[in-house]
């Protein structure tokens, strides 16, 4: 369909961003934040970027340029990225309610109706915005299709003169930006494709843009024949904006340090089995079954190695997450084996249906039933209102051996009462 406007919105750096948002004496120093257990850098502030810092690098490689430029170092905190993302995403929906969340730090805008304005205003202005509710800085990409937004963002990100925002619709250039990038700078054309459009002489998005239909069709599916159009600017991708929900859920970590006891096992399925619950519960669901699963560390090739999971059947499908433990833990007696040094372990819910088409099997107690999902649901809303694992089953406790490494994890400055941001004037 022609005469679509959209506008794609990246958040810049985003871990590195959320950790500066309420540590304004960070705003131009160099930020890098880790992965899981504080193995690897997985984000990294401009500033780091710059001083030749890479995305993937296991921490102790860089410990001497870490140290030599003073660079800030953080553990990764996911509930401040996801709050301060859901705050991005909401002052979004101030300027276009047609909106499809793309990922934790992106959101493509429908901006149709605001084709009749000038529209590089329009995405400073949501910039501004979101910079000054929210302290995220972002770039916007603006096209006549979602693909085209993608470029477009790429290009306002990557040259200063553009200052976050570049509009590619109806631009007298586009010719010669085509020519400039590449197949693989398209969003949707990963490394086989670009490996096989290269071998075939197709090397700018320009060659692309003019390849045959047919051909492309035969060698990358209708999806890349889409991808093909939407450059041309025919819009063929419209907005996702319901999220279909999930039909397995899966909670997993490696543990801090190794765990060598049943006890400690056990807590760390009970732990898993109540994030994935609620997650189950968040979408009014129930699962028909569950598989726990734990594995020692592979790499360690000299210590004995075991691994194994039990799924487990439940009689009736529910999200009850006392019952659930009871069930992993009855799983974990069968396959659990003493004298191993144990690396990871999880639980996936499986068989997962929508609550209202949930069966009571023939005697089950409906009184029971009723009095269990108003518990859970009163815990759910205590833990919503006052914070996560304000109350917890006594299944694990507050104090886990077992859990994440995160030596240089910031505090939770919006979700936790205990750790809001301190102002001193
Ligand atoms: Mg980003």
């Amino acid at each position: 369909m022609k005469n679509k406007i959209f506008a794609l919105i990246d958040c810049n750096c985003f871990y590195a961003s959320c950790e500066k948002v309420f540590r304004p004496d960070l705003k131009d120093s160099p930020v890098v934040v880790l992965s899981n257990n504080d193995g690897c850098i997985v984000a990294l502030s401009k500033e780091a970027k710059n001083l030749g810092i890479k995305r993937g690098v296991p921490l102790f490689k860089s410990r001497g340029i870490i140290e030599k430029h003073d660079i800030n170092v953080f553990s990764s905190n996911y509930t401040l990225y996801g709050d301060i993302s859901a705050r991005v995403m909401k002052t979004l929906t101030l300027f276009s309610h047609d909106i499809e969340i793309y990922s934790i730090d992106e959101a493509f805008l429908n901006l149709t109706d605001f084709k009749h304005i000038d529209l590089v205003k329009y995405a400073q202005k949501i910039k501004e915005t979101i910079y000054k509710c929210v302290g995220i800085p972002i770039s916007v990409g603006i096209g006549e299709t979602k693909t085209l937004s993608k470029l477009a963002n790429k290009i306002g990100k990557k040259y200063n003169k553009f200052d976050g925002v570049f509009n590619i619709v109806n631009h007298p250039a586009k010719e010669k930006i085509f020519s400039f990038f590449d197949v693989s700078d398209v969003w949707g054309i990963g490394f086989e494709y670009t490996k096989m459009l290269h071998k075939n002489n197709i090397n700018s998005i320009l060659d692309l843009v003019n390849a045959d239909d047919v051909w492309i069709k035969k060698k990358m599916t209708i999806k890349g024949l889409y991808t093909v159009w939407e450059l041309r600017g025919d819009s063929c991708i419209d907005l996702e904006k319901y999220i279909p929900d999930k039909k397995n859920i899966l909670s997993s970590r490696s543990f801090g340090s190794p765990v060598t006891s049943k006890k400690e096992l056990a807590e760390a399925i009970a732990y898993h089995i109540t994030l994935a619950c609620e997650s189950l519960r968040e979408q009014n669901s129930v699962c028909s079954f569950i598989t726990i699963f734990f594995s020692t560390n592979r790499f360690k090739e000299n210590e004995p190695q075991y691994m194994n999971a039990k799924t487990m059947p439940l009689l009736t499908p529910h999200a009850y997450t006392p019952d659930l433990i009871n069930t992993a833990h009855k799983a974990l007696d069968l396959i659990y084996k003493s004298g191993y040094k144990f690396k990871n372990c999880g639980v996936v819910l499986g068989g997962i249906l929508p609550l209202s088409h949930r069966q009571l099997a023939l005697f089950d107690d409906h009184g029971i039933d009723y009095k269990k999902t108003n518990i859970i649901k009163a815990i759910d809303d205590i833990n919503d209102s006052y914070g996560k694992e304000k109350i917890i089953t006594g299944a694990f406790k507050y104090n886990k051996s077992w859990a994440m490494r995160r030596e240089y994890k910031s505090p939770n400055y919006t979700t936790n009462w205990n750790e809001l941001p301190l102002v001193k004037a």
